[in-house]
C-alpha cells in the first residue's frame, strides 16, 4: 500500500476546518485516511491523537491531547470525534501503580476541557504518556499475521528493523500505556511499538509523518509475509465438496436455517433472531476447502479487540446438506458443541480470575461453511456486517501466516479479559431494543401509500424492511424518502410480481441471503377496476384476481418453506378490504379478490398455527395518501367518485371522514400501526380482522 497523503486534499481539510488549528485538521485528515483502508483497521477499531498547546479562558497556556472517542470511526470521523484532555494531569497518572476501570474512566471524564459526549479511547492514557505530537495506533492484518506467530516478536523485528519495540500483550489501559512508554524511554529512535497479539502504534512529530510510519512499517510487514507466503501456498486437500444444487438457493436455506438455530430466549424471555450476512470472496471458498479450514476456525481471534463481534472461535460446517431436516441437525450440533465449549471457557476464566460478570450469550457470530464461504450472525444488521468484515480477514490472515510458520491463539485469558472488560462491552450496549428488532419485514405493494404507511411504521419498530413493487418509479421513491426518514434504519427494495409463483419464490431467497430470512410478512399488492358485472370484461376481472387474490396466495404460499426451515414462527398480515365485509356496487371484481384473499388467510391461519405462524387481517377504508406518495387506488377511482358526488379532492376527502362513526381521516400509518401491532404479538391472535376504517356499522366484521 502506498501513502494516500494529498497535499491538496490535507489543504482542503484545513480550509474545511478553518475554525480550529490546522494540526487537528490535519489530524482528521490522516485520521480518514487510517480509517479507509480495511488492511489497517475495521469498523471503529484503532485510535489517533494530536497534542497541542492552547489558552484557557484567563489566558493560562494548557497542553491538551484530542484523542479519538470511543466506538466513533476513523473513516468518517470529523474533528468533533476527538475528545480533549488536560494533558498535563494525564501523564502525572503514571505514577499511579493501579487504577480501576471505573477510576480511569471518571478520571478521563473530569479531566475533558472541552464538553463533549464522548467517552476517550481506552488507549487514551498510552497516547498521553508519549511524547510525540501525533501517535496512531491500528490492528493491521499484516502486523498480526507476524505478531500472532510462534516466534513473533523475532519475527516483527526481522521484518521491521531496529527502530521498532516490541511489547508482549498487555491489557489495554495503564498498564499497558505504562509499558509502551518505558519502551519509548529505552531507546528515543524508537518510531513505532508493536504490542504482541493487539497491533501497532506509529508516532510522529506531526500527523503525515505520523501516518505515514504506519505506512512503511505495514508495508515492510507485507513485504515480508508475501515472499514467505508465495513459497509456501495453501494446499486445498478438499474436493469432494459441491454445493448442492443452486449455490443461491443453498445459500438461503442456509441462512434460514441458522437463523433459526441461533434464535433464543434472552434472559427477560424475549425471542432474540439474528441477521445473517454472507461472504463467498473465492479466497474464503478456497480457504473453507483447505485442510486447515478446521484449524483456522478453533485458534481464535487475531486480537482480543474483535472478541465482542466475532466471539473467539468459529464454527466449521463441512457441507451443506441436501434435506432441510437434515440440515438442521448438523446446524443444532455444531451450534450445541459451540455453546458448550463457550460455556466451559466462561466458568474456567471465571474460576480462575475469581470474577463474577453477568454472562453473554453463548451462541456464535461466525459459521465457515465448505465450498460456500462464511456466514456471520448479528442483532442488528450492522453488527453482522461488522463480524463478516473481521471474519473474513482473519481468515485470510490465517491462510497466510501458514506460508509462513506456525500460528499460535492468543490465550483464553487474555481474550476473557477483554471480552469481560467494561469498558468494551460499553461499545456493544446501545439504544434499548426495539419492539421488532432482529426481525426482517416484506411488505409487497410497497411503491404505493399504504405501503409506504406499513414500511414507515415498521422501521420505527426497528425491523429491517423489504419493499417490493412492480411499479419502479414508485419504489425508489418511498425508498429514498423512508432512507432519508430513517438513516439508521434498515430499508431495501427487490422488485418482484407478486402474480407469478416463482418470481415471489426467487425474491424470498434473494432476501434470505441479503438479510438471513423473513418474519414479517405483509401481502399487500392490489390493483382496484370500476365497472358494473354488465360491463366487465372478464378478461379484466382475471387480471385483477391474479394480483389480489393470486398474489395473496403466492406470497403466503412463498412464505411457508422460509418459516419452516428457521422454526421461529412468524407473522402474516393481509391488507384486506373494509369492502370484504360491505362492498359497493361496479366495484365487483375488486371487491371479490379481496373477499378471496381474505378467506384464503383465514385458511392459512388455520393450516400455519403449527408452525407458529399467525395470520391475520387489516382492513381499511378510504386511505388516501399524501402529496408525497399518492394511493394507486384513489388514483384510479377518485376521479369518477367525485364526479358522481360533485365534490373536488379536498371534497372527496371530507365526505369519506363523515362517512365513518368516528369522524376521522383515516391514514396509512394508521394501517402500518395496526400491521405493528399484529407483528409484535402483543396479544395471543390469529386469524382476524382488524378494520382501520373510522367505525362502519355496515362492515363491522362477522
Ligand atoms: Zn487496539
Amino acid at each position: 500500500m502506498e501513502s494516500a497523503f494529498d497535499e491538496n486534499a490535507a489543504a482542503e481539510f484545513v480550509a474545511r476546518y478553518c475554525d480550529i488549528p490546522e494540526e487537528l485538521a490535519l489530524r482528521v485528515y490522516t485520521s480518514r485516511l487510517i480509517g479507509g483502508d480495511p488492511n489497517l483497521v475495521l469498523h471503529g477499531g484503532g485510535n489517533t491523537s494530536v497534542k497541542l498547546k492552547g489558552r484557557n479562558i484567563l489566558g493560562e497556556d494548557r497542553e491538551i491531547l484530542y484523542v479519538k472517542g470511543s466506538g466513533i470511526d476513523l473513516e468518517t470521523m470529523g474533528p468533533d470525534g476527538f475528545v480533549a484532555l488536560d494533558l498535563a494531569f494525564l501523564r502525572k497518572l503514571r505514577d499511579i501503580n493501579h487504577l480501576s476501570d471505573q477510576e480511569m474512566e471518571t478520571q478521563l471524564q473530569i479531566h475533558k476541557i472541552l464538553v463533549s459526549p464522548l467517552t476517550p479511547s481506552v488507549e487514551a492514557l498510552l497516547h498521553a504518556f508519549l511524547p510525540h505530537t501525533c501517535v496512531d495506533h491500528t490492528h493491521a492484518d499484516s502486523i498480526l499475521i507476524l505478531t500472532n506467530l510462534k516466534q513473533g516478536a523475532q519475527r516483527i523485528r526481522e521484518a521491521l528493523g531496529s527502530r521498532i519495540a516490541v511489547v508482549p500483550y498487555t491489557m489495554s489501559g495503564l498498564p499497558l500505556a505504562k509499558e509502551v512508554a518505558a519502551q519509548y524511554e529505552k531507546n528515543p529512535d524508537t518510531e513505532g511499538i508493536v504490542i504482541l497479539s493487539h497491533g501497532i502504534f506509529t508516532f510522529g512529530d506531526d500527523a503525515r509523518q505520523s501516518y505515514e510510519r504506519m505506512i512503511d512499517y505495514v508495508n515492510r510487514a507485507e513485504a515480508f509475509i508475501q515472499k514467505r507466503a508465495e513459497e509456501n501456498p495453501l494446499q486445498i486437500s478438499r474436493t469432494d465438496v459441491t454445493p448442492v444444487g443452486d449455490i443461491d438457493v443453498s445459500a438461503a436455506r442456509f441462512s434460514q436455517v441458522v437463523r433459526g438455530v441461533c434464535a433464543h430466549k434472552d434472559p427477560s424471555g424475549n425471542l432474540r433472531r439474528f441477521y445473517v450476512e454472507t461472504r463467498r470472496s473465492p479466497n474464503l471458498v478456497d480457504l473453507s476447502l483447505s485442510g486447515q479450514a478446521q484449524a483456522f476456525c478453533n485458534s481464535g481471534v487475531l486480537t482480543p479487540d474483535h472478541v465482542i463481534r466475532t466471539k473467539n472461535k468459529m464454527v466449521y460446517i463441512d457441507s451443506i446438506p441436501e434435506s432441510d431436516e437434515r440440515l438442521t441437525e448438523v446446524l443444532t450440533r455444531e451450534t450445541d458443541a459451540f455453546k458448550e465449549t463457550y460455556d466451559r471457557y466462561f466458568l474456567e476464566q471465571v474460576k480462575a480470575k475469581g470474577v463474577n460478570p453477568r454472562k453473554l450469550d453463548a451462541y456464535p457470530r461466525v459459521f465457515l461453511v465448505a465450498g460456500f464461504g462464511l456466514a456471520a450472525l448479528g442483532f442488528t444488521r450492522q453488527a453482522a456486517r461488522v463480524a463478516a468484515d473481521i471474519a473474513e480477514h482473519t481468515l485470510c490472515a490465517k491462510r497466510r501466516a501458514k506460508g509462513i510458520g506456525e500460528y499460535v491463539p492468543i490465550s483464553e485469558s487474555h481474550v476473557f479479559d477483554m471480552e469481560y472488560w467494561s469498558l468494551q462491552q460499553r461499545k456493544l450496549a446501545g439504544l434499548p431494543h426495539p419492539l421488532l428488532q432482529g426481525q426482517v419485514a416484506v411488505v409487497t405493494g410497497g411503491g404505493g401509500a399504504i405501503g409506504f404507511g406499513i414500511a414507515d411504521r415498521l422501521l420505527a419498530a426497528g425491523a429491517a424492511v423489504v419493499i417490493s413493487d412492480i411499479d419502479t418509479p414508485r419504489l425508489q421513491k418511498v425508498h429514498s424518502i423512508l432512507r432519508q426518514r430513517y438513516p439508521q434504519g434498515e430499508v431495501e427494495i427487490i422488485a418482484f410480481d407478486v402474480r407469478a409463483y416463482a418470481s415471489v419464490e426467487k425474491a424470498f431467497n434473494d432476501i434470505s441471503r441479503r438479510l438471513g430470512g423473513i418474519d414479517i410478512v405483509i401481502p399487500n399488492a392490489g390493483i382496484a377496476h370500476v365497472a358494473r358485472i354488465e360491463d366487465l370484461d372478464p378478461d379484466k376481472l382475471d387480471e385483477v384476481i391474479a394480483v389480489n387474490l393470486k398474489g395473496t396466495f403466492n406470497t403466503i404460499k412463498a412464505s411457508i418453506p422460509v418459516f419452516k426451515r428457521q422454526g421461529t414462527g412468524g407473522n402474516i398480515v393481509v391488507i384486506s378490504s373494509k369492502n370484504v365485509f360491505d362492498p359497493g356496487a361496479a366495484f365487483g371484481a375488486y371487491s371479490a379478490s379481496k373477499a378471496g384473499a381474505h378467506q384464503i388467510s383465514k385458511i392459512a391461519a388455520q393450516e400455519l398455527a403449527e408452525l407458529g405462524v399467525r395470520v391475520n387481517m387489516v382492513n381499511p377504508d378510504a386511505v388516501f395518501g399524501d402529496e408525497e406518495i399518492s394511493s394507486k387506488l384513489w388514483d384510479l377511482v377518485g376521479p369518477d367518485r367525485m364526479k358522481s358526488r360533485g365534490l373536488d379532492y379536498e371534497g372527496l376527502k371530507e365526505y369519506y371522514r363523515n362517512r365513518n362513526l368516528l369522524k376521522v381521516s383515516v391514514l396509512a400509518e394508521h394501517v402500518g400501526n395496526a400491521v405493528v401491532f399484529f407483528a409484535s404479538e402483543q396479544t395471543p391472535t390469529t386469524g382476524a380482522a382488524l378494520p382501520v376504517d373510522g367505525g362502519i356499522p355496515a362492515a363491522f366484521p362477522r
